[in-house]
Order: structure tokens, then sequence, then C-alpha cells
């Protein structure tokens, strides 16, 4: 009897120990149900559709006013600069990345630090807007992200140590990287940035575990693709028809860079990668639509080829770069559809297989340079509205200014939305503002900002948008077009969102407010000043019979840098870097 107690006891001893290494590590089926199990959050876009939707239902709208902090952690020490990133959550451990290309792993119920990992980043870094990251991917043991100096860099997740690093881009022509790569059937997928310096948009897909591609695929219409066999790269085919829609040599530096990062969804088998500005700015020197900049485009994950674009702003000449994510979701009658929140100004609702343009809106209330859409989504544009060429100029070196809105900053950033399947509304994180623009001549040189424009962003007339603001939280319906509800807010939106079943919707401020509103009425019904400005998105999980609602805080990105005068009015708020956690209070 005592000996079966024992090998009873050894058994399940075992079988616990198994069970807890089993758990540690993430598989495709975590991330693929990741929206539906609450227990995690092991994608950036809370699952890889990008719904930011938790069906976690504890915290809710009547409990939300119990809401407390259950614990914060600074990142630190004198790089208190933007921290755009989601953190993810396995297992009962935290990852999050910081600015500057640090990563924190921490006890997710207590904030105790497990390790910390700072990458080394050379002098010559060209980031945009700020040292930002927006998160990592989890996968097996591993934690995935990429750095500031084009790097991916694989963690393993118990010890914070390198298993693999591989390179995205040469840092000194302009690549850098700052979006959250995601996993799809055990491939990481990821973008670049650098559309500013004349790089050239692409998606790579390598082996999750090992680094290893297996797949690239340009953006920018005469680059070629490329698989993988045995490490060698064979041709998979060209990206689009050479010299199509640009003229002469343009394409070899043409940006669209998807600096955003991407969603998938395992029903379609394709990811979604939104891709930025034409390169240079000026609009003048590439007549044509420039593809496949400011665009969607969807990419069998399992080829690597595009399976349909969808432009929104063709021959770009504002810097409307179309990198927003494309969020999918399922209709009533079983239908997948996408909704996308384009910079531009315009939210756009397409079949989530073939790409067809289904509905389009304005969610913001100025635009100075498109009248509305055609039946097949495309900006009917004004002329006027345009930067002059400078070609035409009296002295060939500036083209004619104009006001234009919204501003570069975009009517929506790099703040994700989200989508509830409960209210059927998208939340968007949306900004009223415009610019003066004007157009210069420009060459490309390796490793120099390629514009050929310059630019003051200017806040706009409150009499034009129904208030003194420039942010406002927007529950928008994509059947109908309507705003349902907003929350105005002084200062631009720069954090991205997170709706739950429990009926909330949660998003931070520049003014330092994590807040939650009634995602029905909008009703803000819970606020919390952490401190420093949030530009991070928040996320919700459960542990141990809890929820708990985290955000990334600290004031940056790319209004300080660039705002004009919009930076010149929230000069005021102050930078920091910490994570903070909040949990029901228990009476
Ligand atoms: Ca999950
Ligand atoms: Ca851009």
């Amino acid at each position: 009897m005592k000996r079966t107690l024992t090998s009873v006891l050894v058994a399940s001893a075992l079988l616990s120990l198994s069970a807890t290494s089993a758990l540690a590590k993430v598989t495709d089926k975590d991330i693929e149900n990741d929206a539906t199990t609450p227990g995690d959050v092991v994608s950036w876009g809370v699952g890889t559709r990008g719904q930011r939707y938790s069906t976690s239902t504890q915290i809710n709208t009547k409990t939300v006013k119990d809401l407390v902090p259950a614990w914060s952690f600074s990142f630190g020490g004198e790089k208190q600069r933007g921290q755009e990133s989601q953190p993810v959550v396995s297992n009962g451990k935290m990852f999050v990345t910081g600015s500057y290309s640090r990563v924190f792993a921490l006890d997710a119920k207590t904030g105790h630090k497990l390790w910390q990992y700072e990458h080394r980043l050379p002098d010559g870094i060209m980031p945009c807007c700020d040292v930002v990251n927006r998160g990592g991917a989890l996968y097996d043991n591993l934690f995935i992200f990429a750095t500031l100096d084009a790097q991916l860099v694989a963690l393993d997740q118990d010890t914070g140590k390198v298993v693999w690093k591989e390179k995205l881009g040469d840092y000194a022509a302009g690549y850098s990287a700052t979006a959250a790569p995601i996993i799809a059937k055990g491939m990481v997928l990821t973008g670049v940035s650098g559309g500013e310096f004349g790089i050239v948009g692409r998606v790579d897909a390598r082996d999750a575990k090992t680094g290893k591609l297996v797949w690239t695929r340009p953006v920018v219409e005469g680059h070629m693709g490329y698989k993988y066999v045995d490490g060698k790269p064979v041709e998979n085919g060209i990206s689009g028809t050479l010299n199509a829609t640009w003229p002469g040599e343009l394409w070899k530096t043409g940006g669209a860079a998807t600096w955003l990062g991407g969603t998938y969804d395992p029903d379609t088998g394709l990811a979604y990668f939104g891709t930025g500005n034409p390169a240079p700015w000026n609009s003048h020197l590439r007549p044509g639509d420039n593809l496949f900049s400011c665009s969607t485009v969807a990419i069998d994950v399992a080829t690597g080829k595009i399976v349909w674009h969808f432009q929104s702003t063709p021959n770009d000449g504002w810097d409307f770069d179309g990198v927003n994510e494309f969020i999918t979701y399922k209709t009533k009658d079983g239908k997948i559809l996408g909704g996308k929140a384009d910079r531009n100004g315009f939210f756009y609702v397409l079949d989530a297989k073939t790409g067809k343009f289904q509905n389009g809106f304005p969610f913001v209330k100025k635009q100075t340079w498109a009248t509305g859409l055609t039946a097949d989504g495309r900006p009917k544009f004004i002329p006027e509205g345009r930067p002059g060429d400078p070609a035409k100029s009296a002295d060939g070196k500036k083209g004619n200014s104009v006001f234009a809105a919204p501003s570069f900053l975009g009517g929506k950033n790099q703040m994700p939305m989200a989508y509830s399947p409960d209210t059927g509304y998208f939340y968007v994180p949306a900004n009223e503002w415009g610019m003066e623009i004007w157009h210069e001549p420009i060459t490309y040189k390796k490793g120099a900002a390629y514009l050929g424009a310059g630019f003051t962003i200017k806040t706009l007339d409150p009499k034009d948008i129904g208030g003194n603001y420039i942010g406002a939280l927007r529950a928008v319906d994509p059947k109908t077009g309507k705003i349902v509800w907003e929350v105005q807010n002084n200062a631009p939106l720069w954090g991205g969102v997170l709706t739950t079943k429990g009926g909330l919707v949660f998003w931070g401020t520049p003014e330092g407010f994590l807040k939650a509103a009634d995602a029905k009425t909008g009703k803000v019904l819970w606020e919390f000043q952490t401190g420093t400005g949030v530009v991070a998105p928040p996320i919700a999980w459960e542990q141990d019979g809890e929820e708990y609602i985290g955000v990334a805080t600290g004031w940056g990105g790319a209004v300080p840098l660039w705002g004009g005068e919009v930076a010149k009015k929230v000069n005021m708020l102050n930078q920091g870097g910490s994570m903070w956690v909040f949990k029901l209070h228990k009476h």
C-alpha cells in the first residue's frame, strides 16, 4: 500500500513537472486560440486577427469602479522616451519591451523582475519617430522582438539569453524596426521601418525556432520575392510589373515601409500588412499609383505571394502611410471582413479573402484632399489639395504650399484600434489636425532623409471639428459609417485600445490617464493617473481567478518630435517609463 502511494506521488510529481514545462512552451495552437483564452496574451493584437478584444468579464461596467493598482514597475535608467509596447503574458510571466530596444521579463502577478535585456545599439541608427518599440512575439520558449538597428532577436523566456539573432536590414541605409512581430504557422513575420530614407518595404517569414528565412516579399512593384530552400534563395516571382506604376528607376528606392507590422487570420491563411508612403514625399517626381505603397497587402503565408492588394492613397503626396492594422472579423452570415482606419482619414471595410471593397467613410471630421470614395474605394482627389510641383515654381525650389488635413501624423497613427464582436463597433483612437505642406526637389542619397517636402503641423479650427480638442476615441459602426459616440481629448491620442466582454473600452491619454468607458455609450466609468503619458495599448488577462489590466506608460513617440504647433501645445507633458497593472479591490 505504502509503495503504491509513493509511486502515485512520484507519478503525479512527474505529471505536474511535465505539465509545467509543456505549458511554458507557446505553441501555434496557443497563438491561433489567443483571442479566446483569457489566461494568456501571447500575440500582438490580443490574437493575430488584431481585435484587441478580451473575453474576460470580471472587470465590467459595474465593477470597474473598484479597479486599483496591483503593481507598477519602472523601466529605469535615463532612457525615459516613448513607450509604445504591448506586453505579452504567458504562464505567469510578462514580457514587455521598452524604449532603446530593451526587454523586461516580470512576474505578471507581483511585478518582480525576472531578467532584463538591453540590446547594444550602434551610434548611427536612424529611427524616424523616437526610439520606440511596440512589443514582441512568443513562440516555443522564445521571446522574439525587433530592434532599432534592424535586427530580429530571439531570447530564451527563462533566462533572457540570446538564442538567435538575424539582420532585417542595413541601419546605415536607414533601415530600422519597431513593430511587434507576429507568428503564423511556426513562422515569425516581420516588416521594416525607414520609409523616410528610401528603403524598400518588405515582409519576411522566418522559422520562428531558428530565425532562418523561409520567404521574403518586397512590397514595391518591380522587386523580386524569394523563397529559401536549404538556406539558398529561389526566385518566387516579382512583386509586380516593372515600371507599371512608377516612372524610371524610382521603384528601386520606393519606400512603402511595412513599419507597423501585420495581422494574420488563420481562417483565410493570409497575413495583412500595411505599407507606408512611396519615397520621396514629393509626388510630382513619380506620376502613377506607385504600387504597393499606401496599401494593404494580403500575403499567403504558405507561399509568400501577394494574393491581393488594396491601395488607399494612390500617388500619395502627404505622407499618408497606409500602415494601419487590418483587423479581420466575422459577420453574422459568416463572411470574413477586415476593417482599417487609414492615416488618410478614411475607414475601409474589405472582404478579407479577396480584398474587394465593401464600404468606406471618413472617421475624421476634416479632410482637404479628397471629397469621398468611388464605388471601388478609390479617393476622389481634390487637385488643389495636393502640394504644388516645385519644378513649376519661379526658382524651381519650392512648390505651392497647401493646408492639408489630416496632417501626416494621420487621422490615426501607430496606436492600434479594437473591435468588439458584442457591439460590432471599432474603437478608433483618432486625431483631428492639419499641416502646411510643400514639395521640394530631392535626389536619393544612401542614409539621408529622402523627403523632398517641408511641413508644419497645425491645430484645426474648433468650429470645423465640433470642439476644442485634437484626440477623440471614436466608436465607429463599420456597417453604417456612423460615429456612434466619441470621447474628446485635449492632446492627440497616441496609445491603443482594448475592449472587453465586460462591456468596456480601455485607452490611455498623453495627459497620463488610463480610462475605461462603457463600450455601448462611451460614458467614462473609470480613470487613473499614471504619472506620464500613455502611448501604448492596454491588455487584459486572468491569473489565479483574478482579471488584470496592464499598460506600459511613458510619453513620447512622433508627436513631440514632429508635431510643430501641436508639440508646443502639449510640451508640458512629462516623460516616463513604467509598466502599470490593475485589478479589482476586494471589499
Ligand atoms: Ca489568450
Ligand atoms: Ca511615412
